[in-house]
């Protein structure tokens, strides 16, 4: 049930700023197999294709399907615990908008920030996980949207560690700290900005490197980091994808970066040399990994892992690839 004291009124009001500013979300009008509706009263969970559909219709129609705002803004509806993925991964985000910890050898590494008043449910589920923010070591961040970093002012109050975009990222995300009520305080942070991420660059935590891949497409700005995840004995290479959405790319130009940098991840997972095998996702619902969450739980030993079936990432890469084309005629040159 939703309380009306867990509303957020500065949410709805910035609709606009949140058609562009999500992430991996569906494109505007996309059908979602099945139809599930998207007017039920409330959505409990994450269920994908209901918050893609949902997503879908918002972004279509500049409406807020009533059930998909109060979810979004709800703290106690976006709550959830954190899980681990890899033997050192773990997603301490929300049900929205995930921020990994990646364990290193040397220290904890956060990807992403989550944003307003998320932040305290970030800072417990990565104590659940065993880790203080004063013990990170680095904090990747993807790309400028609000649901990304925009509680950077406040982690960065509680580490040392230091923050890594691209500089089109920091430059996109002071200018989006300009209209969206989620990054009015984090100005601060982006005027002393930390570090930029440039493409080719490794940061290396402990045993951990963590590559830089410039992707621009979602935002100019949005970078992927690969790195390696842990399975047992053995290390398999992955991606997070700094953003997949399509909402907010406004001309044909934007969109053939898109797509180019599609095409450059997918040679990196077709590669035979050290291939990337699976996708750390900034968003659960774009890729499915919210029903996938439990099959990884009751994971037996010697059983194949979940999120390494073969041609996975592939097909998600494939399915970008496709709403990109579709979108292509709708844009202005
Ligand atoms: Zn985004």
């Amino acid at each position: 049930m939703y309380k009306k004291k867990l509303l957020l009124p500065s949410l709805m009001l910035s609709l606009s700023v949140f058609v562009h500013a999500v992430g991996n979300a569906a494109t505007a009008g996309e059908v979602v197999p099945g139809g599930i509706p998207s007017s039920a009263d409330t959505i409990e969970g994450c269920p994908s294709p209901v918050i893609l559909q949902n997503f879908g219709e918002f972004a279509k129609t500049g409406k807020m399907p009533p059930a998909f705002g109060k979810w979004l803004n709800s703290v106690e509806a976006q709550r959830i615990e954190p899980f681990k993925v890899f033997d050192n991964v773990y997603n301490v985000g929300i049900y929205w908008v995930n921020t990994w910890i990646i364990k290193t050898s040397d220290g904890p590494v956060l990807i992403d920030t989550t944003y307003g008043p998320f932040f305290d449910l970030l800072i417990s589920n990565m104590k659940k996980v065993g880790v203080e923010p004063a013990d990170l070591k680095l904090v990747l961040m993807t790309h400028g949207h609000f649901d990304h970093v925009g509680r950077a002012d406040r982690l960065k109050a509680l580490t040392n560690a230091p923050f890594v975009m691209t500089q089109a990222g920091w430059d996109e995300a002071l200018e989006n700290s300009k209209k969206s009520p989620f990054m009015e305080e984090i100005k601060a942070v982006l005027d002393e900005h930390d570090l930029v991420a440039k493409d080719g660059d490794i940061f290396t935590v402990g045993d951990t490197e963590f590559r830089v891949y410039e992707t621009p497409g979602h935002t100019w700005g949005t970078a992927s980091y690969v790195y390696n995840v842990k399975d047992g004995d053995r290390e398999v290479r992955a991606i997070t994808i700094g953003g997949l959405g399509l909402n907010g790319v406004n001309d044909t130009k934007q969109l053939e970066s898109y797509i180019a940098s599609g095409n450059r991840i997918d040679a990196m997972v077709e590669s035979t040399d050290n291939p990337v095998r699976v996708h750390i996702p900034t968003h659960s619902f774009a890729s499915g990994l919210t029903e996938q969450v439990e099959s990884i739980q009751n994971r037996k030993p010697g059983e194949p892992h979940p999120l390494l079936k073969e041609g996975s990432l592939v097909g998600q890469l494939e399915g970008l690839r496709r709403r990109a084309e579709q979108r292509l005629p709708t844009l202005k040159q």
